[in-house]
């Protein structure tokens, strides 16, 4: 049985909200991959952007968010287009992919790290969505010019593929959802969050049984008066940051040296409409 997440689109009429409860109830994924290097490989791009340039380079920016932070795990785009990469990432048109057939609320799904699968690492995003760089509204004309004419005001939404990328790289990664926390790129809902959520600094304690954030000073101000204040658990509120560097190590980037790399991978790119 493989395992795999299925990112679901946050809706009051969520029409299955099992697919995310039953991905809750994995523990943190018992498999990661060894220490060293793994490639990734666009197999198939969306029809959405043309050509490929676009969405290699929001899928870089993805894998960069994750990379900064990880020391004993390199991941490389897998260039050479006769070579099989650990990663393949496809887009698919949901009625092709058995997993997304019946699915129409899922945006995309990616198999966990497994030594003994093949698939392990993939990652499939639902190619009946349109995909962005921004996840803006974007004119109906341009994506269904058959149907609406070039003066229709209507608009259809779209989604952030650099968002969905990096959730879906976290479980190709071992990562499961993080229920906890809206902030994280982890949790189980579409948010449109690109950065890795890192919540070291602040410390959790129960003061009257309430959660506060506190500074050391506060505590130490709470206990003078006489105030029982408990740390809640660390274990609870690991985030991204905290979490990918458990599996594999933690990697101390200058941010200045993250700044230049993404300007790299950014350049001469434009925010295609
Ligand atoms: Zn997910
Ligand atoms: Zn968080």
């Amino acid at each position: 049985m493989e395992a795999f997440c299925r990112l679901g689109i946050p809706s009051i009429n969520y029409a299955e909200p099992s697919y995310i409860s039953n991905m809750n109830e994995i523990d943190e994924w018992k498999h990661k991959w060894n220490e060293g290097k793994i490639t990734w490989k666009l197999e198939s791009d969306t029809p959405d952007i043309e050509g490929k340039k676009f969405e290699v380079r929001i899928i870089n920016l993805a894998f960069l968010a994750w990379g900064k932070e990880m020391k004993n795990l390199k991941v490389r785009q897998q260039k050479r287009s006769t070579a099989d990469a650990e990663l393949k990432i496809n887009f698919v048109a949901k009625e092709s992919d058995s997993y997304l057939k019946d699915k129409p609320n899922v945006l995309a799904y990616a198999y966990f790290p497994n030594p003994r699968s093949s698939l392990a690492g993939d990652i499939t995003f639902n190619d009946d969505y349109i995909w962005s760089a921004n996840g803006g509204s974007v004119p109906a004309w341009k994506h269904d010019p058959e149907h609406y004419s070039r003066y229709s005001k209507t608009m259809f939404k779209s989604y952030d593929l650099q968002h969905v990328a990096t959730h879906e790289i976290g479980h190709a990664l071992g990562l499961k959802h993080n229920p906890h926390c809206r902030e994280c790129v982890m949790y189980p809902t579409y948010s449109g969050i690109k950065n890795l959520h890192n919540h070291k600094a602040e410390r959790k304690y129960l003061v009257h049984g309430q959660e506060l954030d506190l500074t050391d000073e506060a505590v130490a101000t709470y206990r003078k008066y006489g105030v029982e204040v408990t740390p809640v658990s660390i274990e609870d509120y690991l985030h991204d940051v905290e979490r990918i560097q458990q599996f594999y190590g933690k990697r101390n980037l200058p941010s200045r040296l993250v700044e230049i790399l993404r300007n790299k991978i950014r350049r001469g790119y434009t925010i295609p409409e």
